[in-house]
């Protein structure tokens, strides 16, 4: 049976990143289905995206066309990368918003950082040299 199947799969593209996330959206897209009903509209609509997904990583896994799946897993490790970058950048900024204040300067509109809670201060624009008062 083992061998069968080595040799069913010999030549074939097999598993993925890609794969893998499909198969979570496969998971997520039959929770939803459950919760909202499998005779209800939204109920329908992710059971039959649940199963198009299904067949889509069965069509990868057993597919010969390297150099698509290839391409394929490429256009979303990209858009995997940039979703993370861009999430790390939002944390970053909610991490400092919980300790800097910001404001902009306001003969340069440069953005500028300073440290929360310290009431009213002057604040210094390193880029134009103006100063200015705001509460922090
Ligand atoms: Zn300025």
């Amino acid at each position: 049976m083992k061998e069968k199947l080595m040799k069913f799969m010999y030549g074939r593209y097999g598993n993925d990143e890609l794969n893998q996330f499909l198969f979570k959206l496969v998971f997520v897209s039959l929770i939803i289905s459950l919760l909202s009903g499998r005779a209800s509209f939204f109920g329908e609509i992710f059971y039959i995206l649940a199963l198009i997904m299904v067949v889509f990583i069965y069509f990868r896994m057993f597919s010969k066309n390297f150099n698509k799946r290839y391409s394929e897993r490429t256009l979303y490790l990209n858009f995997h990368n940039k979703v993370k970058l861009s999430l790390d950048k939002q944390n970053k900024i909610k991490e400092q918003k919980k300790s800097y204040a910001f404001f902009k300067c306001p003969s340069c509109k440069q953005k500028v950082r300073v440290p929360k809670g310290k009431g009213k201060i002057s604040i210094h624009c390193p880029k134009c040299n103006v100063d200015f008062i705001k509460r922090s």
